[in-house]
C-alpha cells in the first residue's frame, strides 16, 4: 500500500531516507530550510518545499496533518529538532521518527512524544565495532538497551558440530533462530542440524550472553 511520508531535514541521513522511500514508490514530502537542498531533491521527492519546520502555521499549510509518518532528520540544530517534534505532536501526527544527536537529546525526544528515536551514528558505530572485533561477526542489531541480534559466520569452532553439541542455549543463554546456507534460510533449525563452517547463524540474546558467545565461539584468537 502506498503511504505518505514527510522527511524534514535533508542532510546525509534524511536525504538517504528520502531517496530510498522515493525509490520504493512512496509519496514523500521533503522539507528543508535550505533552498539548495530542496533543489537537489526536486526530482527525488514527490514534493520538495523550502520551509522552517519549527513554524506550526507553515507545516499546517503544507498539509502535514494528512501525512501518516513524519521523519525529523535535523541534526546539529537540536533546538529546531525538539521544537519541530513538539509542533508535530501538537498537530496530532500519528507516527513521528526523530534522529537524535546524543543521549540527552534522545531522552527529551522520548518525553515530548516522538514514537521512535533513532541514533544512526551510535548504532552504526556499534555494528562496525563488532565487525572489527571479528571478521566472523557480520552484523549486529540492537533490539533494546540490553538485547541484540548478531549475524555470525559459523567458522572453525562451530563447523562440523550440531546445535545439540554446541548447546548454545544452555551454555550462553542465546538462541540460534535461523541458519543461512547458500541462498536458503532455515528459520527453525533442528537440534541435530550439522553446522558447516560457511553457514551464517542468526543469534538472539541478552548483550552479556551474546558477548560470551562471541568470545568463546565466534572470535578466532590464533
Ligand atoms: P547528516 O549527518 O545526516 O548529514 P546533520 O546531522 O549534519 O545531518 P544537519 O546538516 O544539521 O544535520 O541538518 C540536516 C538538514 O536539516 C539541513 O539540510 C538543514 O538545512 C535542515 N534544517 C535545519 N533546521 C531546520 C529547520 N528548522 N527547518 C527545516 N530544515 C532544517
Amino acid at each position: 500500500m502506498k503511504r505518505d511520508y514527510a522527511v524534514i531535514g535533508l542532510g546525509r541521513f534524511g536525504g538517504s531516507i528520502c531517496k530510498e522511500l522515493g525509490q520504493e514508490g512512496m509519496q514523500v514530502l521533503a522539507i528543508d530550510s535550505d533552498e539548495d537542498k530542496i533543489n537537489e531533491f526536486k526530482n527525488i521527492a514527490s514534493h520538495a518545499v523550502v520551509a522552517n519546520s519549527t513554524d506550526e502555521a507553515t507545516l499546517k499549510e503544507l498539509g502535514i496533518k494528512n501525512i501518516d509518518h513524519v521523519i525529523v532528520a535535523i541534526g546539529d540544530n537540536i533546538q529546531a529538532s525538539i521544537l519541530t517534534t513538539v509542533v508535530l505532536t501538537d498537530l496530532g501526527i500519528k507516527r513521528i521518527t526523530v534522529k537524535a544527536q546524543n543521549d540527552y537529546h534522545e531522552k527529551i525526544l522520548n518525553r515530548i512524544g516522538a514514537n521512535q528515536v533513532v541514533h544512526p551514528e551510535r548504532d552504526m558505530g556499534k555494528r562496525i565495532a563488532h565487525n572489527i572485533i571479528s571478521n566472523n561477526i557480520l552484523d549486529y542489531l540492537e533490539l533494546s538497551d540490553d538485547h541484540s541480534i548478531v549475524e555470525v559466520k559459523a567458522g572453525e569452532k562451530m563447523g562440523g558440530e550440531t546445535l545439540t553439541d554446541l548447546d548454545i542455549r544452555a551454555e550462553y543463554g542465546c538462541n540460534v533462530v535461523a541458519i543461512k546456507r547458500d541462498n536458503t534460510i532455515n528459520v527453525s533449525p533442528a537440534a541435530d542440524e550439522m553446522i558447516r563452517q560457511e553457514d551464517i547463524l542468526i543469534v538472539i540474546g541478552a548483550d552479556k550472553d551474546i558477548s560470551r558467545f562471541e568470545k568463546h565461539l565466534v572470535i578466532d584468537r590464533q
